[in-house]
Protein backbone atom coordinates (compact mmCIF):
# COMPACT_ATOMS: atom_id res chain seq x y z
CA UNK A 1 0.00 0.00 0.00
CA UNK A 2 1.41 3.58 -0.99
CA UNK A 3 0.02 6.52 1.31
CA UNK A 4 -2.31 7.50 -1.67
CA UNK A 5 -3.93 4.55 -1.00
CA UNK A 6 -3.82 4.92 2.76
CA UNK A 7 -5.11 8.70 2.31
CA UNK A 8 -8.03 7.08 -0.03
CA UNK A 9 -9.15 4.32 2.35
CA UNK A 10 -8.94 7.10 5.40
CA UNK A 11 -10.64 10.10 3.63
CA UNK A 12 -12.32 8.71 0.50
CA UNK A 13 -11.65 8.76 -2.47
CA UNK A 14 -13.06 12.13 -3.52
CA UNK A 15 -10.37 13.57 -1.15
CA UNK A 16 -7.15 12.72 -3.74
CA UNK A 17 -6.68 13.81 -6.56
CA UNK A 18 -3.75 12.96 -8.82
CA UNK A 19 -2.70 14.19 -12.36
CA UNK A 20 -4.64 16.03 -15.18
CA UNK A 21 -7.66 16.25 -12.31
CA UNK A 22 -5.37 18.50 -10.16
CA UNK A 23 -6.09 21.21 -12.62
CA UNK A 24 -3.15 23.84 -12.99
CA UNK A 25 -3.62 25.38 -9.83
CA UNK A 26 -1.34 23.50 -7.51
CA UNK A 27 1.54 23.89 -9.58
CA UNK A 28 2.20 28.06 -8.42
CA UNK A 29 1.33 30.73 -6.27
CA UNK A 30 0.62 34.48 -7.50
CA UNK A 31 4.78 34.78 -7.74
CA UNK A 32 3.91 32.51 -11.05
CA UNK A 33 7.49 30.55 -9.99
CA UNK A 34 5.90 26.86 -9.79
CA UNK A 35 7.37 24.79 -11.93
CA UNK A 36 5.95 21.44 -11.03
CA UNK A 37 2.30 20.10 -9.80
CA UNK A 38 2.00 18.29 -6.71
CA UNK A 39 2.49 14.26 -6.43
CA UNK A 40 -1.28 14.39 -5.40
CA UNK A 41 -3.63 17.30 -3.75
CA UNK A 42 -5.79 16.16 -0.84
CA UNK A 43 -8.42 18.24 0.13
CA UNK A 44 -9.65 17.16 3.83
CA UNK A 45 -13.18 18.37 4.63
CA UNK A 46 -12.43 19.22 8.68
CA UNK A 47 -9.39 19.18 11.22
CA UNK A 48 -9.78 15.63 12.01
CA UNK A 49 -9.12 15.22 8.37
CA UNK A 50 -6.29 17.45 8.04
CA UNK A 51 -4.56 15.76 11.16
CA UNK A 52 -5.75 11.73 9.41
CA UNK A 53 -3.44 13.07 6.53
CA UNK A 54 -0.62 14.96 8.17
CA UNK A 55 -0.72 11.50 10.18
CA UNK A 56 -0.44 9.46 7.26
CA UNK A 57 1.94 11.75 5.61
CA UNK A 58 4.30 12.06 8.96
CA UNK A 59 4.61 7.96 9.23
CA UNK A 60 5.32 7.33 5.64
CA UNK A 61 7.73 10.54 5.45
CA UNK A 62 6.51 12.49 3.28
CA UNK A 63 6.96 16.13 2.17
CA UNK A 64 3.84 17.88 2.58
CA UNK A 65 2.68 21.56 1.15
CA UNK A 66 -0.48 23.64 2.77
CA UNK A 67 -2.82 25.45 -0.16
CA UNK A 68 -4.56 28.20 0.63
CA UNK A 69 -5.81 31.03 -1.80
CA UNK A 70 -2.47 30.15 -3.92
CA UNK A 71 -1.94 34.36 -3.92
CA UNK A 72 1.43 34.11 -1.84
CA UNK A 73 4.22 35.89 -3.95
CA UNK A 74 7.02 34.11 -2.24
CA UNK A 75 6.55 31.16 -3.75
CA UNK A 76 6.09 29.39 -0.21
CA UNK A 77 3.23 27.10 -1.33
CA UNK A 78 4.77 25.70 -4.86
CA UNK A 79 5.57 22.66 -5.24
CA UNK A 80 8.44 20.85 -6.43
CA UNK A 81 6.92 17.23 -7.71
CA UNK A 82 7.96 14.75 -4.51
CA UNK A 83 5.14 16.76 -2.24
CA UNK A 84 1.55 16.00 -1.58
CA UNK A 85 -0.25 19.57 -1.43
CA UNK A 86 -2.97 19.67 1.46
CA UNK A 87 -5.25 22.22 0.29
CA UNK A 88 -7.81 23.71 2.78
CA UNK A 89 -10.75 25.13 0.61
CA UNK A 90 -12.88 22.70 1.75
CA UNK A 91 -12.96 23.98 5.46
CA UNK A 92 -14.50 27.31 4.84
CA UNK A 93 -16.85 29.29 6.64
CA UNK A 94 -17.49 31.52 9.30
CA UNK A 95 -18.60 29.18 12.16
CA UNK A 96 -19.50 32.43 14.76
CA UNK A 97 -19.58 35.81 15.05
CA UNK A 98 -19.78 37.12 18.82
CA UNK A 99 -21.13 40.81 18.80
CA UNK A 100 -20.46 40.84 22.69
CA UNK A 101 -16.43 40.36 22.68
CA UNK A 102 -15.84 41.46 19.42
CA UNK A 103 -14.66 38.34 18.04
CA UNK A 104 -15.34 36.05 14.94
CA UNK A 105 -14.76 32.21 14.66
CA UNK A 106 -12.86 31.11 11.42
CA UNK A 107 -12.53 27.99 8.97
CA UNK A 108 -8.73 28.40 7.58
CA UNK A 109 -10.03 27.95 3.93
CA UNK A 110 -12.20 30.72 4.28
CA UNK A 111 -11.69 33.66 1.67
CA UNK A 112 -10.71 36.88 3.69
CA UNK A 113 -13.51 38.71 1.86
CA UNK A 114 -16.02 36.57 3.28
CA UNK A 115 -15.14 36.88 6.31
CA UNK A 116 -15.14 40.87 6.08
CA UNK A 117 -18.36 40.69 5.17
CA UNK A 118 -19.47 39.02 8.01
CA UNK A 119 -17.95 41.75 10.38
CA UNK A 120 -19.71 44.25 8.62
CA UNK A 121 -22.88 42.24 8.31
CA UNK A 122 -22.70 41.98 11.90
CA UNK A 123 -21.90 46.07 12.69
CA UNK A 124 -18.11 45.54 13.20
CA UNK A 125 -15.14 45.61 10.88
CA UNK A 126 -12.27 43.01 10.19
CA UNK A 127 -9.06 45.61 9.88
CA UNK A 128 -7.31 43.02 8.00
CA UNK A 129 -7.29 43.76 3.84
CA UNK A 130 -4.98 43.15 0.93
CA UNK A 131 -5.73 43.65 -3.08
CA UNK A 132 -5.98 40.14 -3.19
CA UNK A 133 -9.52 39.68 -0.80
CA UNK A 134 -11.05 37.82 -2.60
CA UNK A 135 -9.03 34.63 -3.25
CA UNK A 136 -6.75 34.87 -0.48
CA UNK A 137 -7.58 32.58 2.74
CA UNK A 138 -7.17 33.42 6.23
CA UNK A 139 -5.38 30.35 6.69
CA UNK A 140 -2.62 31.88 4.11
CA UNK A 141 -2.73 35.01 5.83
CA UNK A 142 -2.11 34.26 9.56
CA UNK A 143 0.78 31.57 7.74
CA UNK A 144 2.58 34.54 5.82
CA UNK A 145 1.44 37.23 8.28
CA UNK A 146 -0.28 39.39 6.04
CA UNK A 147 0.39 43.20 6.00
CA UNK A 148 -2.19 45.06 3.25
CA UNK A 149 -3.14 48.84 3.69
CA UNK A 150 -4.40 48.96 7.24
CA UNK A 151 -1.25 47.84 8.92
CA UNK A 152 -0.75 51.55 10.31
CA UNK A 153 -3.78 51.72 12.20
CA UNK A 154 -4.70 48.02 12.86
CA UNK A 155 -1.05 46.59 12.74
CA UNK A 156 -0.78 43.23 10.63
CA UNK A 157 -2.49 39.78 10.47
CA UNK A 158 -0.58 38.83 13.81
CA UNK A 159 -2.30 41.69 15.43
CA UNK A 160 -5.68 40.40 14.44
CA UNK A 161 -5.83 37.04 16.08
CA UNK A 162 -6.51 36.11 19.59
CA UNK A 163 -7.12 32.44 18.97
CA UNK A 164 -5.81 29.36 16.70
CA UNK A 165 -6.20 25.89 16.05
CA UNK A 166 -3.39 24.05 14.25
CA UNK A 167 -2.06 20.32 13.19
CA UNK A 168 1.42 19.57 13.95
CA UNK A 169 3.32 17.43 11.41
CA UNK A 170 2.49 14.08 13.40
CA UNK A 171 -1.21 14.83 13.29
CA UNK A 172 -1.88 16.30 16.81
CA UNK A 173 -4.11 18.56 17.05
CA UNK A 174 -3.08 22.44 19.15
CA UNK A 175 -6.89 23.89 19.83
CA UNK A 176 -5.80 26.62 21.58
CA UNK A 177 -9.33 29.10 20.47
CA UNK A 178 -9.02 31.83 22.64
CA UNK A 179 -11.29 34.82 22.70
CA UNK A 180 -9.69 36.84 25.49
CA UNK A 181 -7.40 40.24 24.61
CA UNK A 182 -5.73 39.77 27.56
CA UNK A 183 -4.69 35.72 28.26
CA UNK A 184 -0.88 35.27 29.83
CA UNK A 185 -1.07 31.51 31.05
CA UNK A 186 2.05 30.12 30.10
CA UNK A 187 3.73 30.48 25.82
CA UNK A 188 1.46 32.42 23.23
CA UNK A 189 1.24 29.18 21.17
CA UNK A 190 -0.12 30.52 18.31
CA UNK A 191 2.63 32.41 16.97
CA UNK A 192 4.25 29.51 15.91
CA UNK A 193 1.97 29.14 13.53
CA UNK A 194 1.69 32.98 12.29
CA UNK A 195 4.21 33.89 10.17
CA UNK A 196 5.63 30.63 9.61
CA UNK A 197 4.60 29.84 6.50
CA UNK A 198 2.98 26.34 6.94
CA UNK A 199 6.68 25.10 7.72
CA UNK A 200 5.51 24.44 11.71
CA UNK A 201 1.99 23.04 11.40
CA UNK A 202 -1.00 23.34 9.40
CA UNK A 203 -4.10 26.24 10.78
CA UNK A 204 -7.29 24.96 10.53
CA UNK A 205 -9.66 27.61 12.46
CA UNK A 206 -9.03 30.89 13.96
CA UNK A 207 -10.51 33.33 16.42
CA UNK A 208 -10.18 36.99 14.96
CA UNK A 209 -10.49 40.25 16.29
CA UNK A 210 -12.87 42.71 15.67
CA UNK A 211 -13.11 46.42 16.00
CA UNK A 212 -15.72 49.22 15.39
CA UNK A 213 -16.40 50.57 11.95
CA UNK A 214 -14.04 53.28 11.31
CA UNK A 215 -16.47 55.45 10.06
CA UNK A 216 -16.18 57.60 6.60
CA UNK A 217 -12.51 57.64 4.93
CA UNK A 218 -11.30 60.67 2.83
CA UNK A 219 -8.71 60.04 0.38
CA UNK A 220 -6.29 62.81 0.13
CA UNK A 221 -3.53 62.78 -2.64
CA UNK A 222 -0.60 64.95 -1.65
CA UNK A 223 2.44 66.56 -3.83
CA UNK A 224 5.68 66.12 -2.03
CA UNK A 225 9.14 67.46 -2.91
CA UNK A 226 11.92 65.56 -1.02
CA UNK A 227 11.59 62.03 1.28
CA UNK A 228 12.25 64.02 4.26
CA UNK A 229 9.43 66.20 3.65
CA UNK A 230 7.31 62.64 3.43
CA UNK A 231 8.56 61.92 6.97
CA UNK A 232 7.25 65.48 7.67
CA UNK A 233 4.60 64.87 6.67
CA UNK A 234 3.52 61.20 8.04
CA UNK A 235 4.38 62.54 11.55
CA UNK A 236 1.97 65.66 10.99
CA UNK A 237 -0.70 63.36 9.79
CA UNK A 238 -0.67 61.23 12.63
CA UNK A 239 -0.84 64.00 15.16
CA UNK A 240 -3.28 66.21 13.44
CA UNK A 241 -5.32 63.99 12.18
CA UNK A 242 -5.25 61.33 14.96
CA UNK A 243 -6.27 57.86 13.70
CA UNK A 244 -5.22 57.90 10.11
CA UNK A 245 -5.92 54.54 8.14
CA UNK A 246 -3.20 54.69 5.35
CA UNK A 247 -0.40 56.22 4.47
CA UNK A 248 0.90 55.77 1.12
CA UNK A 249 3.91 56.92 -0.74
CA UNK A 250 4.69 56.68 -4.18
CA UNK A 251 8.13 57.88 -5.86
CA UNK A 252 7.90 59.78 -9.18
CA UNK A 253 8.73 56.89 -11.31
CA UNK A 254 6.03 54.26 -10.21
CA UNK A 255 3.14 57.43 -9.73
CA UNK A 256 4.19 58.37 -13.98
CA UNK A 257 4.19 55.12 -15.24
CA UNK A 258 0.98 54.14 -13.53
CA UNK A 259 -0.93 57.62 -14.00
CA UNK A 260 -0.06 58.11 -18.29
CA UNK A 261 -0.87 54.42 -18.95
CA UNK A 262 -4.53 54.36 -16.99
CA UNK A 263 -4.52 58.41 -18.14
CA UNK A 264 -5.23 60.05 -15.15
CA UNK A 265 -3.83 63.36 -14.24
CA UNK A 266 -4.20 64.93 -11.54
CA UNK A 267 -2.28 68.24 -11.14
CA UNK A 268 -0.37 70.25 -13.60
CA UNK A 269 3.37 69.72 -13.45
CA UNK A 270 4.84 66.16 -11.89
CA UNK A 271 6.52 66.24 -8.31
CA UNK A 272 8.92 64.07 -6.91
CA UNK A 273 6.98 62.00 -4.37
CA UNK A 274 2.93 61.55 -4.32
CA UNK A 275 1.33 60.52 -1.01
CA UNK A 276 -2.11 59.32 -0.28
CA UNK A 277 -3.30 59.78 3.24
CA UNK A 278 -6.74 58.33 4.53
CA UNK A 279 -7.99 59.57 7.55
CA UNK A 280 -11.70 59.49 8.86
CA UNK A 281 -11.60 62.97 10.41
CA UNK A 282 -14.29 65.13 9.06
CA UNK A 283 -13.09 67.42 5.28
CA UNK A 284 -12.97 70.31 7.61
CA UNK A 285 -10.09 68.38 9.69
CA UNK A 286 -8.46 67.15 6.91
CA UNK A 287 -8.76 70.91 5.00
CA UNK A 288 -7.13 72.34 7.95
CA UNK A 289 -4.20 69.97 8.03
CA UNK A 290 -3.56 70.27 4.47
CA UNK A 291 -3.45 74.08 4.48
CA UNK A 292 -0.82 74.07 7.61
CA UNK A 293 0.82 71.82 6.02
CA UNK A 294 1.11 74.04 2.33
CA UNK A 295 1.85 77.13 4.51
CA UNK A 296 4.95 75.40 6.30
CA UNK A 297 6.45 73.65 3.32
CA UNK A 298 5.75 70.26 3.77
CA UNK A 299 3.41 69.54 0.59
CA UNK A 300 3.31 71.77 -2.40
CA UNK A 301 -0.30 70.51 -3.55
CA UNK A 302 -3.06 68.46 -2.69
CA UNK A 303 -6.17 66.90 -3.71
CA UNK A 304 -8.89 65.93 -1.59
CA UNK A 305 -11.57 62.79 -3.11
CA UNK A 306 -14.41 64.30 -3.57
CA UNK A 307 -16.43 60.98 -4.47
CA UNK A 308 -16.08 57.35 -4.28
CA UNK A 309 -14.81 57.26 -7.77
CA UNK A 310 -11.89 59.74 -7.57
CA UNK A 311 -10.65 57.90 -5.24
CA UNK A 312 -10.53 54.82 -6.83
CA UNK A 313 -8.64 56.69 -9.37
CA UNK A 314 -5.92 57.80 -6.57
CA UNK A 315 -6.21 54.27 -5.53
CA UNK A 316 -5.82 52.58 -8.98
CA UNK A 317 -2.55 54.76 -9.39
CA UNK A 318 -1.21 53.31 -6.00
CA UNK A 319 -2.11 49.31 -7.00
CA UNK A 320 -0.48 49.46 -10.17
CA UNK A 321 -1.52 47.22 -12.40
CA UNK A 322 0.04 48.45 -15.40
CA UNK A 323 3.38 48.39 -14.17
CA UNK A 324 2.92 44.74 -14.02
CA UNK A 325 3.10 44.60 -18.37
CA UNK A 326 6.72 45.55 -17.90
CA UNK A 327 9.28 42.69 -19.42
CA UNK A 328 10.85 40.33 -16.80
CA UNK A 329 9.38 42.48 -13.71
CA UNK A 330 10.30 41.93 -10.06
CA UNK A 331 8.81 43.29 -7.19
CA UNK A 332 10.31 43.63 -3.79
CA UNK A 333 9.07 44.20 -0.57
CA UNK A 334 11.39 44.87 1.84
CA UNK A 335 11.43 47.01 4.66
CA UNK A 336 13.95 49.63 6.81
CA UNK A 337 13.40 52.08 9.50
CA UNK A 338 11.37 54.68 8.01
CA UNK A 339 14.31 57.59 7.86
CA UNK A 340 16.57 55.52 5.64
CA UNK A 341 14.17 54.59 3.04
CA UNK A 342 14.61 57.70 0.86
CA UNK A 343 18.70 57.01 1.03
CA UNK A 344 17.68 53.33 0.33
CA UNK A 345 15.89 54.05 -2.61
CA UNK A 346 18.67 56.30 -4.22
CA UNK A 347 21.35 53.72 -3.63
CA UNK A 348 19.83 50.63 -4.88
CA UNK A 349 18.70 52.86 -8.02
CA UNK A 350 22.05 53.96 -8.37
CA UNK A 351 23.32 50.41 -8.14
CA UNK A 352 21.03 49.10 -10.46
CA UNK A 353 21.15 51.21 -13.30
CA UNK A 354 24.96 50.99 -13.23
CA UNK A 355 24.51 46.96 -14.17
CA UNK A 356 21.22 47.85 -16.47
CA UNK A 357 21.43 51.85 -17.42
CA UNK A 358 18.28 51.26 -19.54
CA UNK A 359 16.70 48.87 -16.43
CA UNK A 360 12.91 50.40 -15.65
CA UNK A 361 13.71 51.21 -11.12
CA UNK A 362 10.81 52.47 -8.95
CA UNK A 363 9.79 52.80 -5.46
CA UNK A 364 6.23 52.48 -4.02
CA UNK A 365 4.59 51.22 -0.58
CA UNK A 366 3.23 51.59 3.14
CA UNK A 367 6.10 54.03 3.82
CA UNK A 368 4.10 54.44 7.42
CA UNK A 369 4.60 51.11 8.20
CA UNK A 370 8.58 51.47 6.91
CA UNK A 371 7.41 48.67 3.91
CA UNK A 372 8.41 49.75 0.49
CA UNK A 373 7.92 47.84 -2.55
CA UNK A 374 10.08 48.02 -5.33
CA UNK A 375 9.78 47.50 -9.05
CA UNK A 376 12.44 46.58 -11.30
CA UNK A 377 12.53 45.51 -15.10
CA UNK A 378 15.93 44.54 -16.88
CA UNK A 379 16.97 43.15 -20.11
CA UNK A 380 19.21 40.52 -18.65
CA UNK A 381 22.28 39.81 -20.76
CA UNK A 382 23.27 35.85 -21.61
CA UNK A 383 24.01 34.52 -17.79
CA UNK A 384 21.88 36.89 -16.02
CA UNK A 385 18.85 35.83 -14.04
CA UNK A 386 16.44 37.27 -11.65
CA UNK A 387 19.45 36.06 -8.81
CA UNK A 388 21.59 39.16 -10.52
CA UNK A 389 18.78 41.71 -9.72
CA UNK A 390 18.41 39.74 -6.19
CA UNK A 391 21.86 40.06 -5.48
CA UNK A 392 21.87 43.98 -5.69
CA UNK A 393 18.46 44.85 -4.19
CA UNK A 394 19.20 42.69 -1.06
CA UNK A 395 22.76 43.58 -1.35
CA UNK A 396 22.22 46.98 -0.71
CA UNK A 397 19.22 46.25 1.79
CA UNK A 398 21.72 44.87 4.39
CA UNK A 399 23.90 47.39 4.42
CA UNK A 400 21.13 49.58 5.85
CA UNK A 401 20.06 46.87 7.90
CA UNK A 402 16.57 46.05 6.35
CA UNK A 403 13.97 42.92 6.26
CA UNK A 404 14.24 41.12 3.10
CA UNK A 405 10.72 40.46 3.65
CA UNK A 406 8.38 43.18 5.02
CA UNK A 407 4.71 41.14 4.59
CA UNK A 408 5.47 38.90 1.65
CA UNK A 409 7.36 35.75 3.77
CA UNK A 410 10.09 34.01 2.51
CA UNK A 411 8.73 31.44 1.01
CA UNK A 412 11.36 29.83 -1.32
CA UNK A 413 12.53 33.30 -3.30
CA UNK A 414 14.22 35.07 -0.18
CA UNK A 415 15.24 31.89 1.74
CA UNK A 416 18.84 32.41 0.28
CA UNK A 417 19.13 36.22 1.90
CA UNK A 418 17.64 35.24 5.07
CA UNK A 419 21.27 35.46 6.32
CA UNK A 420 21.07 39.14 5.50
CA UNK A 421 18.28 39.73 8.13
CA UNK A 422 18.44 37.39 10.57
CA UNK A 423 21.56 36.83 12.81
CA UNK A 424 23.21 33.17 13.07
CA UNK A 425 22.11 32.83 16.58
CA UNK A 426 18.28 33.47 15.31
CA UNK A 427 18.43 31.05 12.40
CA UNK A 428 19.74 28.25 14.52
CA UNK A 429 16.88 28.92 17.08
CA UNK A 430 14.41 28.84 13.77
CA UNK A 431 16.17 25.43 12.71
CA UNK A 432 15.50 24.43 16.64
CA UNK A 433 12.04 25.05 16.51
CA UNK A 434 11.34 22.97 13.75
CA UNK A 435 13.09 20.04 14.62
CA UNK A 436 11.10 19.82 17.88
CA UNK A 437 7.44 20.27 16.05
CA UNK A 438 8.48 18.16 12.71
CA UNK A 439 11.24 16.09 13.40
CA UNK A 440 10.85 14.80 10.23
CA UNK A 441 10.96 17.84 8.29
CA UNK A 442 7.76 16.71 6.04
CA UNK A 443 6.27 20.34 6.36
CA UNK A 444 6.78 22.84 3.44
CA UNK A 445 10.59 21.50 3.15
CA UNK A 446 13.02 24.44 1.33
CA UNK A 447 10.60 27.03 2.54
CA UNK A 448 11.87 29.60 4.79
CA UNK A 449 14.74 28.15 6.50
C1 LIG B 1 -3.11 41.32 -6.04
C2 LIG B 1 -2.37 40.89 -4.80
C3 LIG B 1 -2.23 41.79 -3.76
C4 LIG B 1 -1.55 41.40 -2.59
N1 LIG B 1 -1.41 42.31 -1.60
C5 LIG B 1 -0.76 41.95 -0.46
C6 LIG B 1 -0.60 42.89 0.60
O1 LIG B 1 -0.97 44.06 0.50
N2 LIG B 1 0.02 42.46 1.72
C7 LIG B 1 0.47 41.17 1.87
O2 LIG B 1 1.00 40.82 2.92
N3 LIG B 1 0.34 40.27 0.86
C8 LIG B 1 -0.26 40.63 -0.30
N4 LIG B 1 -0.39 39.71 -1.30
C9 LIG B 1 0.16 38.35 -1.14
C10 LIG B 1 -0.85 37.27 -0.67
O3 LIG B 1 -2.16 37.61 -1.02
C11 LIG B 1 -0.71 37.02 0.82
O4 LIG B 1 0.56 36.48 1.11
C12 LIG B 1 -1.78 36.08 1.40
O5 LIG B 1 -1.73 36.14 2.81
C13 LIG B 1 -1.63 34.62 0.94
O6 LIG B 1 -2.83 33.92 1.28
P1 LIG B 1 -3.24 32.58 0.47
O7 LIG B 1 -4.44 32.00 1.12
O8 LIG B 1 -3.38 32.89 -0.97
O9 LIG B 1 -1.97 31.67 0.76
P2 LIG B 1 -1.15 30.72 -0.25
O10 LIG B 1 -0.54 31.53 -1.35
O11 LIG B 1 -1.95 29.56 -0.65
O12 LIG B 1 0.02 30.23 0.74
C14 LIG B 1 0.95 31.14 1.27
C15 LIG B 1 1.82 30.42 2.31
O13 LIG B 1 1.01 30.02 3.42
C16 LIG B 1 1.01 28.60 3.59
N5 LIG B 1 -0.36 28.24 3.95
C17 LIG B 1 -1.51 28.47 3.27
N6 LIG B 1 -2.57 28.07 4.00
C18 LIG B 1 -2.09 27.57 5.15
C19 LIG B 1 -2.68 27.00 6.32
N7 LIG B 1 -4.00 26.87 6.45
N8 LIG B 1 -1.86 26.59 7.32
C20 LIG B 1 -0.51 26.71 7.23
N9 LIG B 1 0.09 27.23 6.15
C21 LIG B 1 -0.68 27.67 5.14
C22 LIG B 1 1.48 28.04 2.26
O14 LIG B 1 2.12 26.79 2.42
C23 LIG B 1 2.45 29.13 1.81
O15 LIG B 1 3.69 28.96 2.44
C24 LIG B 1 -1.02 40.08 -2.49
C25 LIG B 1 -1.17 39.19 -3.56
C26 LIG B 1 -1.82 39.58 -4.70
C27 LIG B 1 -1.97 38.58 -5.82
Amino acid sequence: MTVLDDLRKALGDSAVREGAAMGARPGSDMSLTGTALPRALIRPRNTEEVATALKLCNEAGVPVIAQGGMTGLAGGANPTGNEIAISLELLRGIEEVDTASATMMVKAGTPLEECQRAAADAGLFLALDLGSRGSCTIGGNLSTNAGGIRVIRYGMAREQVLGLEAVLADGTIISSMNRMLKNNAGYDLKQLFIGSEGTLGLITRAVLRLHPPPGDITTTLCAVESYEQVVALLRRAQSALGGIVAFEAMWLDYFKFNADALKLRFFEADHPFWVIVESTMGTEAIEAFLAQSLEDGLITDALIARSHAQSRDIWSVREGHPIEALPNLLNFDVSLPIGRIGTYAEACTTALKQRWPQSHVSFYGHVGDSNVHICVSVDYAPGEDMHSVDDIVYGVLGQYHGSISAEHGIGTLKRPYLHLSRSSAELALMKGLKQALDPKGILNPGKVI
